[in-house]
């Protein structure tokens, strides 16, 4: 019982309770997903503040996401309910140790102003500094660069004294540099923490090296860590997580408190069932028990799909049913879509904008907001309209071209003075024909003509009927070509370091896109009678339509960020994923090479990132694999081996009883929902249905008690109702 009168304890089951109220100075709880961890952790905070009196800020809590400390931070404010949880320091690794470092970094010859930046490196060598940085020692020494061969360590070593002398010198930390500038200075300056008495860490089977170090410099004075944690849910190796920093906290902090919760109070029985199946086919992990405690609901949902459209088509449909069949309890913001990497959206966030369902992208950008399609979208726009001010003013320096925002906003002056567009300007600057007001210099002016002018004057001519060089280039071609004149994979290598791949997947994804536009598209063309003499449309008017196309998908896209407070259906990377639940889950793309990831060493991990993402689905859960993928040139898929190995009684039977017992089996998990999670679900009475019992529900009803059968469930109320959160309000 807090001061206030709030109970925290009855939410709590047993082990959960001796875990929040435990007077061991070190507290490990390690467990399955689901099974209250993070809600654990949170109730302990408010248990040290309220009952054990330890003042707010001498508190510190470190989560994985941003997203996550905010809901944290509300959580434990609605227990407390009078803003106590203010004064306490939580937050991610970096952005607690940036505080640190803008406040006393002064100390160790920070400028409190500091910037932090990833800048621009060679890839192979950006990688290892930072898994260098992030393992806290300098152990790894010889790395393969690209083709596999090793690379010479004292390169490196001069590579990195170089590098680090750069930020230097321009007054910046990178990120890795947040933390291990922190940690120089905790350890030179302990004063810096000595009030701090606890510290308390989620998702701890993700910290690495230098965040281990951080903790117990902030813990240094009282040596009091509570960390919460999952060895099966560690899917940050590539950021050099550790799991052996469990075994050194164990080392480290003897008499630690350890406790296991068993009961995953998240996903029905079903779900958990095949999630642990998966698990379990690592042969060494640790094993642990977890238990469901909710009902057995419907077993997961196996999908072969003809195609990446197709699948995206169907869990659209899917979406749109269930939500009907609910009668809108379960609404868009009761779905995810997780993915393994985020080139894969771009299907899905198409349908959903062709059906009008507003979604958001979490752990990433949607995909026409992704700086990468952006430029390639503005180079079309120039080659089909080469006087766009705007999209040409963009790209004249991307990629670099030697050209300042000055130079180029004195080119825009001096166009409109002379009633021209920047094309022609520069066109004209390039062709000798006009001397520059502007100083561009002679240099500027070939690097422009050479790399810019030219190549797109000559697309432009390519793809033009009327240019009479025999069969104009299509989209597909066009695309190529550019991404080729532009070096543009060399050039988000250099820009993007480790990220580049992901990037380059997108660019591939693009090349894709415009392939499926060719098909939809070039038939209706040929197809168009010659009236009049008035020529059929060329395919200038295909790259027209094309990217007329592109900026309604892309409006719609923009205009839903304005409309706060309407539910939305989320897309995620399974990374950005972690921690979270949701009532409907789907899992696309669960083939060979999209998971297991074609580049991934760790085959263990891709199987943990698989139960990551299983193990946020509360009540349904559907994987889908398309049998062709039309991205990377096209192949026909082979299903996950992951899921190939389980028995076919892993999932829901296929048949016509395939969305029978969904509906019942929903209403019954969510009746089962404690108000705990800020969520009441009214009326509904609990339900006591065997999982495969048929329910002759019509597909196009809405249902309602009559709909049901013999276990009727009555009507489904029309609103959940969400509790206010008094932090909002
Ligand atoms: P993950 O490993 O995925 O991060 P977790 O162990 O942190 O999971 P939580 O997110 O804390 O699990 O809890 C999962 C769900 O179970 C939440 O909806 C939470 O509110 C609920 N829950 C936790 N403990 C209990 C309990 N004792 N009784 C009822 N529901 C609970
Ligand atoms: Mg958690």
């Amino acid at each position: 019982q807090l001061a206030n009168g709030n109970d925290i304890f009855k939410s709590l089951n047993k082990a959960q309770c001796r875990a929040v109220s435990s007077e061991a100075p070190t507290v490990a709880i390690l467990a399955g997903p689901g099974s209250g961890k993070t809600h654990t952790l949170t109730s302990r905070v408010v248990w040290l503040i309220d009952h054990a009196g330890i003042p707010p800020q001498d508190v510190i809590v470190a989560t994985f996401t941003n997203k996550a400390s905010n809901e944290m931070k509300a959580r434990i404010g609605n227990a407390l309910g009078d803003g106590r949880e203010r004064g306490v320091i939580i937050g991610t690794f970096h952005s607690i140790a940036r505080r640190y470092l803008v406040k006393y970094g002064r100390r160790i010859g920070i400028d409190p102003k500091l910037r932090s930046d990833t800048p621009l490196e060679p890839p192979v060598a950006r990688a290892w500094i930072s898994r260098r940085k992030a393992k806290g020692t300098s152990d790894e020494h010889t790395i393969r660069d690209k083709k596999g061969r090793s690379v010479e360590s004292q390169a490196l070593e001069k590579c990195f004294q170089e590098y680090q002398g750069q930020l230097e010198r321009s007054n910046l930390l990178d990120y890795d540099d947040l933390l291990v500038r922190c940690v120089e200075l905790l350890r030179t300056f302990p004063q810096c923490v000595s009030n701090i008495q606890t510290v308390l860490i989620d998702e701890y089977q993700d910290t690495n090296g230098v965040q281990y170090d951080l903790m117990k410099l902030f813990a240094q004075k009282h040596r009091r860590v509570t960390i919460v944690g999952d060895p099966d849910q560690s899917i940050y190796g590539w950021r050099s997580a550790e799991i052996k920093n469990l075994h050194r906290l164990l080392r480290e902090y003897p008499g630690t408190d350890e406790i296991s919760l068993e009961e995953n109070y998240r996903s029905s029985s079903c779900i958990l069932d095949t999630a642990l199946q998966v698990i379990q086919q690592d042969q060494e992990r640790y094993k642990k028990v977890l238990l469901p405690v909710r009902d057995k609901g419907t077993r997961p949902v196996l999908r072969k799909l003809k195609s990446s459209t197709d699948e995206a088509d169907w869990i659209v449909s899917e979406i749109k049913r269930i939500r009907l069949l609910s009668g809108n309890m379960i609404d868009f913001d009761d779905f995810a879509i997780l993915l393994r990497s985020a080139s894969l959206s771009r299907h899905i966030e198409s349908t959903l904008g062709r059906e009008g369902i507003a979604y958001r992208m979490v752990g990433g950008f949607k995909f026409y907001e992704r700086t990468e399609i952006k430029i390639i979208l503005d180079y079309m726009r120039v080659i089909h309209q080469p006087d766009n001010n705007d999209a040409f003013a963009r790209i004249i320096n991307v990629p670099k071209r030697g050209i300042g925002e000055i130079t180029i906003r004195a080119l825009l002056e001096e166009a409109e003075r002379s009633s021209i567009s920047l094309w022609q300007l520069v066109d004209k600057h390039c062709r000798g024909q006009r001397r520059a007001k502007t100083n561009i210099r002679q240099q500027t002016e070939n690097a422009l003509s050479g790399s810019l002018i030219k190549p797109l004057s000559n697309l432009r001519e390519r793809v033009r009927l009327d240019a009479g060089l025999g069969t104009p280039m299509n989209l597909v071609e066009l695309v190529q070509k550019l991404v080729h004149d532009l070096k543009f994979q060399d050039y988000l290598e250099a820009t993007y370091g480790a990220e580049y791949e992901s990037r380059w997947a997108n660019v591939q994804e693009f090349v894709t896109l415009t392939e499926e536009f060719m098909r939809q598209n070039h038939g209706d063309d040929e197809a168009l009678p010659t009236i009049d003499g008035v020529a059929q449309a060329s395919d200038d008017d295909l790259l027209a339509r094309f990217l007329s196309n592109v900026s309604l998908a892309s409006d719609k896209q923009t205009e839903e960020k304005d409309q706060e407070g309407k539910p939305l259906v989320t897309i995620s990377t399974i990374h950005a994923a972690k921690g979270l639940e949701w009532p409907v889950v789907f899992i696309p793309a669960v083939y060979n090479g999209s998971i297991p990831h074609l580049r991934a060493d760790d085959h263990n991990e891709e199987r943990r990132l698989l139960y990551v993402a299983m193990t946020r689905a509360k009540a349904l859960l559907y994987l889908s694999c398309p049998q062709y993928t039309a991205s990377g040139g096209g192949k026909t898929t082979e299903l996950s081996s992951f899921v190939d190995l389980l028995p076919s009684s892993a999932f829901l039977p296929k048949g016509p009883s395939f969305d029978r017992p969904i509906m019942s089996s929903v209403a019954k998990i969510l009746s089962r929902e404690l108000p705990l999670d800020s969520v009441i679900y009214k009326g509904i009475p609990s339900m006591t249905a065997p999982e495969d019992n048929l329910f002759p529900v019509d597909p196009n009803q809405p249902v309602n008690s009559h709909t049901t059968g013999e276990a009727s469930y009555g009507a489904w109320p029309r609103k959940r109702q969400k509790l206010q959160h008094p932090a909002k309000s």
